[in-house]
């Protein structure tokens, strides 16, 4: 298939709109699967399944022969999540796409993550095909949906493909105005290009090492050729190529347009950067050595993405103490999988030697303890998550990143007196990461939007109306804009906006830099010393109300013990929060002593097997489940 006939091509959506519902369809026209096989086909790993979203981009590569012009065409489609914690997915499937079919459920109109894909595949210059999906419901109303398109996006409606992506109504002209609209790739596929493949993702198989799928923009790739990753300078051999149809399928060589896989003799995911450009080493060394008039010999990386940034920290710890080992070889094996995952290890004194993982939201730290769980049979106490806040301390020039109560030096951050301030540096005191949020809703709902954002902290940004004369199924909409602290947003906001509004508010959001704030360390005391791994970093505004709530909840959770336990939440000596559990009652203990001994060998069994979930501070037992979710419940 010549370069002209290939479209490199994303599905792009609100979560439940139907994306890969189309994929299945797509893959059954072109005949890469058989029809009615397993639903949501490239939906593969456990948690994908078992949740029904899709958390890794798929990508696979079609044969299309079109019966209009009888030509034959390379169709490689890339499936995408859709919930906003994986819009890094996203936008690193976009890169190494020329189109992408923006699929709206015409009975719920746009949501707030059709705008967010939108702007993405915006941005890249990307041709957008705007498709109505599921046309067979009854609330369907593409008119509507047509009506939004153009005044939220300035999208013609005429453009639009009406379709049901479930029954398979009208998909082949899916396939026409992929090929019609979708222009082919601009890449070199002359004899004499020189390699250059864009590296878009990279999993570990335990078989064959790292497996890195990508895209190659110009040239050929060989098995046997000595490749270069431009980023990290590292060198390896091709070992295999193949093509995802969507089974693996071996290829010699892969050429300009085609997006197929990579494996090579650097085994190590980590090595191989994503969003590097691939280019043969010995093009690399001419032009080193080549004096070149023309620049033609000048190799330069491929345009990337934006990398990932974690933006929820939580630190995972073993459920047992002697599960340490385990949980460190689960934990490698997994952010092999998933390099969007950081990790740093951290030592608590009341859990013991753990990690520190970033993830790029909530959702995605909840997948990967699943994965953790399911994969590798590591169980995890995971501590309540944190943003990742920039501290200034006095005497400093530049901030550093403080992503662990724990981290947070309070004593150096309030000797502010007499230290002079350095020449040109940040002022001292933390910042904390932003957001800009959309939310979709209807108009019913905004006084009850408005007023949750305003108790997060939020400022806003946008109010529009979004046109819609027709006023029936996805009608009566609000787009609303929000700047709000990324540490409101990144744990319950969601849970309250849906419960809020029966559900029908839909929201995505993007960082969008940092703001001073007056951040404080609310700490847990239990009977007088403090227990790191119950900490939290919070704003003072709220420190009040979230310590009340933190030692309620440890007052329900906490065992009784033989003795009174005493709780307070403190920020720096002040205590803004106490509650006292009182000790046995002497009457239990006597009816202890009463007891025959058999049921004291139960008692005491029963006893043994759950301190194996509890952490001892002092000579208090808690609870593992006391050391998950406390900011979330603030
Ligand atoms: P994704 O999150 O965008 O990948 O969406 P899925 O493809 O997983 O589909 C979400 C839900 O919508 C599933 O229950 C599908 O069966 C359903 N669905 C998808 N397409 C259609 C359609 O054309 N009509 C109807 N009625 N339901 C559909
Ligand atoms: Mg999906």
């Amino acid at each position: 298939v010549p370069l002209a006939n290939v479209r490199n091509f994303s599905i792009v959506a609100h979560v439940d709109h139907g994306k890969s519902t189309l994929a299945d369809r797509l893959l059954e026209i072109t005949e890469a699967i058989p029809p009615g096989g397993r639903k949501q086909y490239l939906d593969r790993l456990p948690v994908e399944r078992a949740r029904g979203i899709t958390v890794k981009a798929q990508s696979v590569s079609l044969l299309h022969a079109d019966e209009r012009t009888g030509e034959t065409y390379l169709l490689n489609l890339i499936d995408t999540p859709g919930h906003a914690d994986f819009s890094f997915e996203v936008s690193r499937s976009l890169a190494a796409c020329q189109g992408a079919l923006l699929l709206v459920d015409a009975a719920q109109g746009i949501q707030a993550q059709t705008i967010a894909t939108f702007f993405l595949a915006m941005e890249r210059d990307l041709a957008i095909v705007p498709v109505a999906n599921k046309i067979d419901s009854v609330n369907a109303d593409v008119e509507g949906t047509g009506e939004q398109l153009e005044s939220v996006f300035g999208i013609d409606a005429k453009e639009l493909v009406p379709i049901s992506a479930k029954v398979g109504t009208n998909v082949d002209a899916v396939l026409g105005a992929i090929i019609d609209r979708v222009p082919a790739p601009g890449g070199d596929a002359s004899v004499n290009a020189k390699l250059r493949a864009l590296m878009l993702d990279c999993h570990y198989d335990s078989y064959r090492g790292a497996v890195a799928s990508v895209s190659v923009v110009d040239g050929v790739v060989k098995i046997g050729d000595k490749v270069r990753s431009m980023r990290t300078g590292q060198t390896s051999e091709v070992l295999e190529l193949g093509l995802m149809t969507p089974e693996p399928l071996r290829v010699r060589e892969l050429t300009a347009g085609r997006v197929g896989y990579v494996i090579t003799s650097q085994r190590d995911v980590r090595a191989a950067k994503i969003g590097d450009t691939l280019v043969l080493e010995r093009d690399y060394q001419k032009s080193l050595s080549a004096v070149s008039t023309d620049g033609s010999d000048v190799l330069t990386p491929l345009n990337a993405f934006r990398e990932a940034k974690p933006m929820v920290f939580q630190g995972l710890f073993p459920q047992t103490g002697d599960d340490y080992e385990k949980l460190k070889a689960a934990v490698e094996r997994l952010t092999l999988n998933d390099p969007s995952v950081t990790t740093q290890t951290e030592t608590s004194a009341a859990l013991g030697p753990g990690f520190r993982c970033g993830f790029l939201g909530l959702l995605h730290a909840d997948v990967f303890h699943q994965r953790l769980k399911e994969e590798f049979g590591a169980e995890v106490i995971a501590t309540a998550p944190t943003v990742p806040y920039r501290v200034v301390y006095p005497g400093e020039s530049s901030a550093v990143s403080v992503s662990s109560p724990m981290q947070l030096d309070v004593e150096r951050l309030s000797q502010s007196h007499g230290v002079p301030r350095v020449e040109g540096s940040d002022p001292v005191g933390i910042s904390e990461p932003m957001v800009d949020a959309t939310i979709v809703c209807k108009n019913e709902h905004v006084g009850k939007i408005v007023e949750l954002c305003v108790d997060r902290r939020g400022t806003q940004l946008e109010h529009t109306h979004m046109s819609n004369s027709a006023g029936t199924g996805s009608g009566d909409r609000v787009l609303l804009r929000y700047r709000l602290p990324m540490g409101e947003v990144a744990t319950d906001f969601s849970d309250e906006l849906k419960s809020r509004t029966s559900g029908y508010a839909t929201f995505d959001y993007e960082e969008s830099g940092y703001q001073q704030s007056d951040i404080v360390r609310l700490d847990v005391l239990i009977n007088g010393q403090s227990v790191d791994a119950l900490a939290g970093l919070i704003h003072r505004d709220k420190a009040q109300r979230s310590g009340k709530a933190w030692v309620t909840r440890l007052k329900e959770i906490l065992p009784r013990q033989l003795f009174e336990v005493k709780i307070q939440a403190a920020v720096g000596q002040k205590v803004l929060a106490r509650e006292s559990i009182s000790a046995y009652k002497k009457d239990v203990l006597a009816n202890y002593y009463a007891m025959d001994k058999s049921r004291k060998q139960k008692l005491l069994n029963k006893q043994k097997k759950g301190k194996k979930y509890m952490k001892s501070v002092g000579s208090v037992e808690i609870p593992n489940e006391a050391f998950a979710g406390l900011l979330s419940k603030g």
